[in-house]
């Protein structure tokens, strides 16, 4: 999808093709592992000063992705990667949007994903204890049971109401290209202005001075900035495609720790409860094996190795099969 994502595509016809509304999905999905990246990066390099964006991620890529929505929607009636690809939100019956449509956009398109993430990661950690036999047979396990189940099942029928919302787009049925368009009585069209090309084109002539800086020309400096970024972006998913196992979200790898005097005093016990371990489970980051009940208790609630401090996710540890 990132290949497709990084394709600049001519306007020729009066809608927007289906696979522009695609390709401009999968951008606005990148950014948050891509971001992800730099604040693992900063946190793990740096974490006196960072390391509150391994606890806090989630929260200050709202806030980053609030300014940036706000900023397009203000000045380009669409979000940043549909202005990205050429394209802008206007009413179903043509009309441009109100202040009101903006505010319904913004709230869309910054705290449904943020919700949503925070569920997930809440549900991913029920399958995870599912999964290990550790889910409890009482109404609380039934209760995490229930919601991981009706998660999934939710999951289905919204890809399927995607898919047939593109059907229906294709077939002449809806203008709105996606669900969320449509619920808000939106539909994408060409955008006509093409500021940051021309941001560009200016400065590589020369003809930038710092006397013409005025207000217009920093805001498209500034979308030039960021949507170059996202093609590169783009370019760098499509690239590191055919790499087995690659994933963008994945931790910044560090050097395998050498066995120092912390790891003798954990030699076969748990680092957390200093018992032996109970359903033995390693963080790979770290190397240090675990109790599973205590390392996903642990990193629950501070999402980093309790040793070593680097950062971890639940989703990061390995249960280990061996002879007690
Ligand atoms: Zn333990």
């Amino acid at each position: 999808m990132a290949e497709n994502a990084a394709n600049f595509t001519t306007t020729y016809q009066s809608k927007p093709s289906i696979f522009e509304v695609i390709a401009e999905k999968s951008l606005d999905d990148t950014l948050y592992p891509a971001l992800q990246k730099v604040a693992l990066f900063l946190s793990s390099s740096f974490p006196r000063k960072f390391g509150f964006l391994n606890f806090y991620y989630d929260e200050a890529f709202a806030t980053v992705n609030t300014l940036l929505q706000y900023y397009y929607l203000k000045y380009y009636d669409a979000s940043f990667s549909e202005n990205f690809y050429g394209l802008k939100r206007i009413l179903l019956n043509d009309k441009p949007l109100t202040k009101h449509d903006k505010e319904l956009s913004l709230l869309l398109l910054v705290a449904a994903p943020y919700f949503k993430r925070k569920i997930e990661e809440k549900l991913q950690c029920y399958r995870i204890e599912q999964a290990e036999g550790y889910l409890r047979k009482d109404f609380e396990g039934i209760r995490k049971q229930f919601l991981s189940y009706s998660h999934s099942a939710f999951e289905v029928l919204w890809h399927l109401w995607i898919l047939n919302n593109y059907l229906r787009y294709m077939g002449g049925k809806t203008d709105s290209q996606l669900p969320l368009l449509h619920l808000l009585n939106l539909k994408l069209v060409y955008s006509n202005e093409q500021p940051s090309q021309s941001f560009w084109m200016e400065l590589f002539k020369g003809n930038l001075r710092i006397s013409d800086l005025s207000f217009g020309l920093i805001r498209n400096g500034v979308s030039a900035v960021l949507e170059t970024s996202a093609f590169f972006l783009q370019f760098l998913q499509a690239w590191n495609a055919h790499r087995p196992n690659y994933n963008i979200t994945d931790l910044p790898k560090v050097d395998a720790p050498s066995c120092d005097i912390k790891a003798n005093t954990y030699r076969g016990k748990c680092p957390i409860c200093l018992q032996i371990w109970l359903i033995p489970t390693v963080l790979p980051i770290s190397g240090y094996i675990f109790c599973f009940k205590c390392i996903s208790k642990h990193l629950q609630e501070k999402k980093k190795c309790p040793v070593t401090n680097l950062p971890a996710r639940l989703q990061d540890v390995v249960r280990l099969y061996v002879d007690s």
